[in-house]
């Protein structure tokens, strides 16, 4: 153990004294912030996760009566609404199932603090969308050339 020469103020260390003590989660968010965006993506994904059980709980319903119906009648007219309905739950739940990886890469993108970037053009994506759909990938401009 060799000591320092002791010769100086002692003030050698601290040459960078304007280094962020904490990494920022994202440009121009502050952790308040982040913090709120985490909890609105968090609370939308637990909403998303009972409407996925719910969807799924309706659609296992819907098969099952199917199968009553079959068994009685093939021509019963009840067929095509119960096709259309399974076909509609089936489109709601892949819509849902979309909407919670959404919010998944939102909740990395936040941890990484790439949150709140455009996917597609790398601007910042405006804070009135992201309050509206906390999970946005793109830009309004983008979505909207997108489809
Ligand atoms: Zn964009």
């Amino acid at each position: 153990m060799t000591g320092p020469s002791g010769d100086g103020p002692g003030g050698a260390r601290g040459s960078s004294q304007r280094g962020p003590a904490r990494p920022q989660p994202g440009d121009g968010l502050s952790p308040g912030q982040a913090a709120e965006i985490h909890e609105a993506l968090d609370a939308e994904r637990a909403e998303t996760l009972a409407r996925i059980t719910a969807l799924r709980h309706e659609f296992d319903g819907i098969v099952d009566s199917t199968a009553l119906v079959a068994t009685d009648d093939e021509h019963d007219p009840e067929g095509a609404t119960i096709a259309f309905e399974r076909a509609q739950l089936a489109a709601l739940l892949e819509a849902a199932q979309d909407h919670l990886g959404d919010l998944d890469e939102a909740l990395a993108r936040l941890r990484e603090g790439r949150y709140g970037t455009c996917e597609n053009c790398g601007r910042p994506i405006g804070a009135g969308r992201l309050a509206a759909r906390p999970a946005a990938r793109t830009c309004i401009a983008c979505a909207s050339r997108q489809r």
